[in-house]
Order: C-alpha cells, then structure tokens, then sequence
C-alpha cells in the first residue's frame, strides 16, 4: 500500500507530474531550455519507506502519525511541504511480517517471554536478507517497489527508515561511511552529506540526543541502494532498536561505540551523545517523525535544488564519456540461462539493453551479430556499471591497520555471481544495433531424435526443474556422468511420450535433445524423486528460507524440519536427503534458552537431534551441511575433517567479507554426481565459511595453493582447501559445502551443486561408480 500526500491542487495534476519525473529522468534530446522548464515545473518526490524490517516496528507505528499530521495541521511550514512536495508513504515495506511480528509480541506481553524475538522469517523468504534483494529483484516487495513506485514516480529522495542495535547511538542518518560504490555520481554523494548534516541539526536542535552520521554504515553494495544508480538518494535512518513495544534501559556506562563514532565523545559527526537512561518505542517514533519531517522541509524549502542536482545526475548518466563505453556480451555463452538472468535482471533495473546488426571488433575482441551490446551512457547506465565492472573492493583501514571489512557483501557483479562472459570496451562503439523491448528466454525444445533416445544435458535450473517434473510423473530417468559432453546428463526412458516432454519442455524451457547411441557413461545412476527435509531452526536463518525459495523455484518438493521432527528419528523411513542450511553450530544444537523463549520454541536438536541425524545417515540418509553448518556434523559425528580455528587471522580478516573465490574441479572427480554440469575452474561465493582439510573423503572442489579470490584481488594465501567434499558415514553419506550455494538467490551459478547432492542422495547406481578411488 502506498499514500500519496500532496496539496490537492498537485493531486489534481498529479498524472502531469509523473510526466515531469519521466522526462527529466531520461533526459535525451531536450535542450538546456526544456530542461529549465522542466525543472521549474517539477516538484521534490520524496518516498518513505516504512519498517521493511518487519521486526523494526517503529517506523510503521510513526507512519499514521505522520499522515495525520500532513493532513490536518495548517502551518506554514506543513503548507508549503504540501504544495512543493509530493509525498509518497509506504507505512509498512512487508505487511505480513507486521502482522506476524505484532501478533507474536502481543502473545508474550505480560509474560516471562515479553522480548523474546520472532522464532521465524518475517519474510518468509528472506527474513532481514529481505533488503539484499536491490539488484536481482527476486522477491514480491523488491518488484512492486522497483516497478510501481520507483520507475513510475523517479523520487529523488527514498528515506529508508529502520531500527539498528540498543546500546549505541540512537539514530544514525547519512552520510554513509566510505566507500561508496564508485559508479553513484557524486552529486548523489554530495546530497547525501547535505540532506544529512541538515537532519542531523534539525533534530539536535529539537533537543534530540545521540544522533550519528558518517558513522557504522558505508554506501558499497547496490543490495541494499536501488536509488543511488537510479537518479536519487537513499536516505536510510536507523533508530536505536527497543525490544518490540516493551522499553530498554541503559546505563551510561554501559554504551557501546560503533564504527567511527565514540558513545561517549562529541565529535563532529556525533554532536550531543545521549546519556542513557530508558530509551522507548515512543522514542523511536519521535525521532523517525522528526527526521521525516526534517527530509520533508528539506525538500520543500529546497525544491528547485533538489529537482535540479537529481536532473544533473541524469544529465551525468546519458553523456557519461569515461571508461568503459559499452559492455559487449556474447549470446553464445556456456549458460544460456545464466546470460538471460543477466539480461533480465538488468532489464528490471531500467537498463537498455541492444543487440549488434552486424560483426564487428572491440577492444580486442570479435563480436558476432545479435551479440547484446550495454551501452555506459544511459539514463540508468550507473547500475549496469555497477553491476558490470567488476570493480574491486577498495583497501581501507583503519585506526589499528586491520582492513575495513564492507558492511555487507564485498562483490555483487553478476558476471562472476552467474557465470557470464561479459567483456568490457573501454573505446567509443559506433556501431549498427537494435533496442532489445523485452527479454524473451529462448523457449523449451524437444529435438527431433534420430535414435528415439533423451537427454537433457545442461545443468540449468530447467534441466533439474524438467528432472523433477519427469520423477513427479513416474517417468524413469536415469543419470549418465562421465560419457562424453553430449551424453553428460539426464537421460529419459525410452518409453516416454512425446506430448509429455513437450509440455515439459514449454513449461520449464528445458532442452530434451538427442541422446546418441554410441557413447557410454562410466556412471549410470537410476534417479528417484528425493524426498528431502530441510531443517528450520527456531532461530530463523535468512540460508534456510533462500534455500526454500530456490529449491520451490525448481519444483523440488520439500519438507521443513523442527528439532521435534529431527528427534523424533526414523528419518530414514521419510527423507533421502537432509539439508542443514547455513548457521551456527551453537544455534542449531542449543536454540534459544528455555528462559528467553516460549517451551515451543526452546531449545535445539540437542543430543537427542544429534542422535537421530547420525542414525539417519548410518542408514543410507544424506546429510548435506550448508557453510557455517558444517561444523555440526563435524564436531558431532567426529568427522575427520581439519578446520581452521576462528581465531585464525587469514579467517577473520576474511570472515562475512562476501569475496567471490575461484576453485578448481579435481581432475580425477568430473564423473562424480556432485561434479555434473562443473566446469575445470568454477566460483563459489565465500561468506563466513570454513576451511576444510580431510584426509578420507572425495573432495569435488578445491580452492588453488596458492589461492585467488575473482573479486576483489586475492589476499588468502595458504594450502590447498577443501570447498566441496563427500564422506562416507556408515551406510549413508555427509556432504559438506565449505560456501554458500544459493547466496541470496544472486549466486546462482552454484546451485547446481545443491541440485546434483540432493539427486545423488536418491539415486541408485547401476554401474559401479569408478569415481572415488
Ligand atoms: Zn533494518
């Protein structure tokens, strides 16, 4: 739901307006003058966006005060907001997480149980990854705000309103920490530092303490700033967070300093520092109200600069004459859906995309006719640089000469997360091509077999989609690794209708292609539909709930698992396969303390759990241990595998650094299941993940001796790690993903390892497997 506060006689024109945003938006082809006029027409769009964390329910809690406010009070000050301004309010980013959030505490208000945190995803995806999703745009929120409000009413300013921890400031406001991601066009940098300084004095002089800026927070990953690479500013507000609606108190002592700000000190970015005491939920909605009102002053006694600076930063994008130029990106890649994901996903992001009439030669490079062509200067082009360029992570450091780690993910370029070749050219391209209107993926085919034989070859999200659609059907689908490339792949029975495949076919865009008869795999394996369980911690894990989406997205069935379930043993009878996502040993074995928690919800697997999965694997089950919780099964079943301790500095200096490592495929391994679809060099996206060594095991994937991490440039060095490895455990296995294979739905060109572990756990061989020596 979006509210739209405006004066009524800019309602009436309100269609006029939008028209004005778009023009000045893409700014080609008019001149100084028009653009003049433009602007003089124009009014400040300023969206507030309300608790997109569900959990941090003040800003939506201020929203209705808000309102209100714009809508009956008759100062001037209110006036002239509304007649200079148009307003846009989402009073809450995810509703249902409001509901559930709200429904949750008002269960516990008055009992032992009053703070205790939602024991589940407020989004039922992606928890608080829920603002990750700024560049690949996969969930329901992140496409109706890009595509309803963002692209249709261009604001110049998103104020992005949230709740941070309770023991530091108690508000922090832009600008951010450096760095900044270096495609944002520094007038939007400049806005930032303006916008900033004047709500930060705003709401000091209103007597409002411990207000922060240029602290804690940087501006480097687009995930989480879809604004700043398309014409405006987010302006994100982080309130010291309460427990739900029941009041904190602290002591002065007490406090906590964060990044580049002491709690105790006033400095220039931290002017008057609170003094503790009791800090409430109404304290939070006085100073999310304050800061709204101070951004929508701003805006208002400002209107002309703010239309101006964000029609400049648009001016910038369509004449932008530095390197590169354009991006040349072949349509014959490896992975064709991973170049239509590419495209897709920039499509999304208001980028225009053409593809080349003719042949030609760039930067070294041959290009072919109908290869896409991203041309820099655009009105949009800041994101395809950002997501294209590939630019490293700049080494900053700080006071103790420790490298500053980003405040989210160090990478987020989507020729390394998809496994796309995307070439940069960095010389003018003057070249014949035609705008590309609409992604159109290449549809599903269903060859015409000379040999009436099968396969589906690639290992893309349609291949195992298709895999899944065929086993739902009973159609007899077996596995073939280690024949030549074309016979490399899932071959169907011969038996099978042809309208079937076709349907198939349309529906997932798999390729059926012709399975010739003379070429043989050194392993065959008889797939069964797995039957997998994935475990849910009743602390939510943002790993579990992509895991989920991505495993729904390919038709894979699934089961959630609670720690009730897991003890109740007998999993054999149930699952092939158990999937333990990426957490905390502690989390999954202890869960919340009894005292925190409602009985429900307290408590973990605990040795009963443990107990339970070691007798599930004993017995033939396939336990697959997702990054951090690897070192479960590790600990627990005293698996021979080495881990490098946290302490470890090469660990922490690379800890939750979100970097892109490269591995390599064991030569010796490419017949392996988990192999299928691997090429010899591969990526995987190292986020808080171990370092594993084992001598008994079949490693499929390995970092290099010397290792090098794509982006940004490698700084690990050491021996050889182990990234993907299998181990036998009594009759079962334990597979063991030293990375993270769905990363936030962005680093898709892993799945497939996910994919292959969870097929393996319910095939049967047929030949003997001469893959593990
Ligand atoms: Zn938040």
């Amino acid at each position: 739901m979006i509210g739209i506060i405006t004066a009524p006689e800019n309602h009436a024109r309100l269609s006029r307006y939008l028209q004005i945003q778009k023009q000045l938006a893409d700014p080609r082809g008019r001149s100084p003058k028009e653009i003049d006029a433009l602007i003089a027409q124009a009014k400040t769009v300023v969206l507030i966006n309300c608790s997109l964390h569900a959990d941090e329910v003040g800003a939506a809690q201020m929203s209705m005060l808000l309102a209100h406010r714009l809508c009956s009070d008759t100062s001037t000050t209110v006036r002239k907001i509304l007649r200079e301004v148009i307003c846009l309010l989402v009073p809450a980013h995810n509703p249902d997480g409001q509901l559930m959030v709200t429904n949750w505490y008002r269960n516990n208000v008055g009992t032992p149980f009053e703070r205790a945190p939602l024991p589940r995803l407020y989004q039922k995806y992606t928890g608080h990854d829920n603002n990750r999703d700024w560049f690949m745009f996969t969930q329901q929120e992140t496409r109706l705000t890009v595509e309803k409000i963002h692209q249709v009413y261009h604001p110049h300013i998103t104020v992005d309103m949230h709740e941070m921890g309770k023991s530091g400031a108690r508000f922090f406001v832009p600008p951010y920490l450096d760095p900044i991601e270096p495609n944002v066009d520094p007038i939007l940098v400049g806005l930032l530092g303006a916008l900033g300084n004047y709500v930060t004095a705003t709401m000091t002089a209103e007597g409002k303490s411990g207000v922060v800026n240029n602290a804690i927070f940087d501006g480097w990953s687009p995930s989480r700033a879809y604004p700043h690479f398309h014409g405006g500013i987010r302006f994100l507000t982080e309130a010291a967070g309460v427990d739900f609606a029941t009041p904190v108190t602290l002591a002065k002592d007490k406090l906590q300093s964060g990044l580049n700000y002491n709690v105790a000190r006033a400095t220039s970015n931290f002017p008057k520092p609170w003094e503790g005491g009791e800090w409430r939920l109404r304290d939070i909605i006085d100073y999310d109200f304050s800061a709204a009102m101070a951004v929508l002053q701003h805006a208002a006694d400002n209107r002309e600069f703010w239309v101006r600076s964000c029609a400049r930063v648009q001016q910038n994008a369509i004449s932008h004459s530095g390197a590169p130029q354009a991006f040349g990106i072949p349509a014959q890649q490896t992975d064709l859906e991973a170049l239509y994901d590419l495209l897709e996903t920039l499509h999304t992001g208001g980028v225009e995309i053409h593809q080349a009439h003719e042949d030609f030669a760039a930067h070294g490079v041959l290009f072919k006719r109908n290869d896409f062509i991203i041309w820099a200067a655009q009105p949009y082009g800041a994101f395809a640089r950002a997501m294209l360029s590939n630019t490293a992570y700049p080494d900053i450091r700080m006071a103790n000469g420790a490298r500053r780690r980003p405040y989210d993910a160090m990478a987020h370029h989507l020729s390394s997360f998809l496994g796309v070749q995307v070439n940069l050219i960095n010389d003018p391209l003057n070249i014949k091509a035609r705008r590309v209107s609409q992604i159109e993926r290449p549809p599903g085919v269903v060859e015409k077999s000379s040999t009436g034989r099968y396969i589906l070859s690639g290992a893309t999200r349609a291949t195992y989609m298709a895999v899944n659609e065929l086993l739902q059907r009973n159609v007899k689908c077996f596995w073939s690794l280690g024949a030549g490339e074309s016979n490399n792949g899932f071959v169907i029975a011969p038996d099978v209708q042809i309208a079937a495949l076709q349907e198939i076919s349309e529906k997932t865009g798999a390729r059926f292609q012709t399975l010739s008869a003379d070429d043989h795999a050194m392993s065959l394996y008889e797939l069964h539909l797995p039957r997998i369980g994935i475990y849910q911690s009743w602390v939510p894990a943002s790993d579990e709930g992509w895991t989920r989406w991505v495993l729904e997205g390919c038709a894979f069935g699934f089961t959630s698992l609670h720690d009730d379930d897991v003890r109740a043993g007998n999993l054999q009878a149930r699952f092939d396969v158990i999937i333990l996502p990426d957490q905390e040993t502690r989390s999954i074995i202890d869960g919340h303390s009894p005292e925190s928690m409602p009985a429900l919800y307290a408590g973990g697997l605990g040795e009963a759990g443990v107990s339970a999965l070691k007798g599930f694997v004993q017995k033939g089950g396939t336990l697959v241990a997702i990054n951090r919780a690897c070192a479960m099964p590790i600990e627990k079943f005293l698996l021979p595998v080495g881990t490098r301790s946290e302490s470890d500095s090469s660990h922490k200096q690379l800890e939750a650094s979100g970097i892109v490592r490269r591995v390599f495929l064991q030569s010796d391994k490419s017949a392996h299941p988990l192999a299928f679809g691997a090429h010899e060099e591969e990526a995987v996206m190292f986020w808080n993940s171990p370092f594993l060594n084992a001598a008994n095991s079949t490693a499929i994937l390995r970092f290099a001796a010397s290792d090098s991490a794509i982006a940004p440039p490698g700084e690990l060095t050491g021996p050889a790690q182990q990234t993907l490895l299998e181990l036998s455990y009594g009759s079962g296995r334990v597979i063991l993903f030293a990375f993270q294979p769905v990363f936030r739905a962005q680093f898709r060109r892993t799945y497939k390892y996910l994919f292959n572990s969870i097929f393996y756990a319910a095939a049967r061989p047929l030949t003997a497997p001469t893959t593990s020596e």
